[in-house]
């Protein structure tokens, strides 16, 4: 079994460390914490070994009556893979760490795609991190755009797409982020930076995006107009998406009027932590007109980048390659709403 260490265990980290779990052929070896608050509470209930991010934060771990296993020194040399999950620019420093101990990383979102050898998608690039040491899961928006455009892509053909992100103004758990009544063109600069953070993943597409930020915790809302270079109808777009295991797409009769009722659904499909894996495509909304098509999705920005995380593992160390990884990442979480 492949040890897996999870350095940063917030938002991600931990729905990572669960992901890894669940798989037959990774383990998760411990995570670490940069503070003994309830994250750390949660990883010892869920029997994870608990390290301190810095060693001067060890005796604060050890007052809160916390069994510390070591310092994520020790961490990262016990592991054979560490996905770091840390705060943007903590991974950056992080990576000599990695290096010292001559230990692969996967970075996240917020860390510049010159800090690792490839930018990672499972479905569009998975080849791209087979050996890699390096590696980064491209962020939350970034991840459902290339699980989008990579079967249009091999479908159609994409010519240009253009897309206006709506981003939820923080995660539930982040009580200083806003705004909390306001509506912010984010950034206001035209185009957005998350077009060419696609382009980490698609070198040459063309994309414009816009961003705007509202006063939302469940989740990030995509409007999206894609030109592509043949000409389906919206009943064929609808039934290539439909096939994809990382789409959802929203059927009619479900009568799902926004992403509250998405998280619901989530919930009441007893979903760890009301978590939707998949990007949410509203049927109803998929629609081709002249080769240009338009379309809604919902993107649930703490866990579409988790199974991209399992998968990214397995392309670094050989494990499998990309369509017997995302099978078993797939079933091992139970994906495919
Ligand atoms: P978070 O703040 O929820 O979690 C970060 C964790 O790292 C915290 O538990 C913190 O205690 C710990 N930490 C801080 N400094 C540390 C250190 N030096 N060593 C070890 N642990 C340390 O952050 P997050 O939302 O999970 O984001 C992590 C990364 O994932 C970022 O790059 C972010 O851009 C990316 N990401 C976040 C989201 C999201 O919506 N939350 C989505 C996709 C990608």
């Amino acid at each position: 079994m492949l040890k897996v260490g999870i350095n940063g265990y917030g938002t991600i980290g931990k729905r990572v460390a669960d992901a890894v779990a669940a798989q037959p052929d990774m383990d998760v070896c411990g995570v670490s914490k940069a503070s003994p608050d309830f994250g750390a509470d949660g990883a010892v209930r869920r029997g994870y070994a608990l390290y301190s991010a810095r060693e001067d934060r060890l005796s604060a771990f050890r007052d809160a009556g916390y069994d510390v296993a070591g310092t994520s020194e020790d961490l990262i040399e016990e592991s054979d893979v560490v996905v770091d999950a840390t705060p943007g620019g903590i991974g950056a420093e992080n990576r000599p760490r990695y290096e010292a101990a001559g230990t692969p990383a996967i970075f996240q979102g917020k860390e510049a795609d010159d800090l690792v050898e490839t930018s990672f998608n499972a479905r569009a690039n998975f080849e791209a991190a087979e050996g890699a040491e390096y590696v980064r899961v491209v962020s939350c928006n970034t991840t459902g755009i290339s699980r989008l455009v990579a079967p249009l892509e091999e479908a159609y053909g994409v010519e240009k797409v253009r897309a206006t992100l709506v981003r939820r103004g923080g995660d539930p758990d982040q009580t200083g982020r806003g705004p909390i009544n306001d509506i912010l063109p984010d950034p206001i600069t035209v185009p957005s930076h998350h077009g060419p953070d696609v382009n980490t993943i698609f070198p040459d597409l063309s994309i414009d995006t816009m961003g705007l930020t509202v006063p939302t915790t469940l989740m990030h809302m995509h409007s999206l107009n894609i030109e592509l270079e043949s000409e389906p109808t919206s009943a064929e777009v609808r039934e290539l998406l439909a096939e994809e295991s990382r789409i959802f797409v929203v059927e009619d009769d479900l009568a799902i009027d926004g992403t509250g009722k998405l998280r619901e659904l989530a919930r009441d499909r007893g979903r760890p932590r009301g978590d939707l894996w998949e990007n949410c495509v509203w049927g109803e909304s998929i629609n081709v007109q002249d080769s240009e098509l338009y379309l809604f999705q919902a993107i649930h920005q703490e866990s579409d980048v988790i199974p991209e995380n399992v998968d990214a593992i397995r392309a670094m160390t050989g494990l499998a390659d990309g369509d017997e990884s995302m099978q078993t990442t797939d079933e091992a979480l139970g994906i495919g709403l």
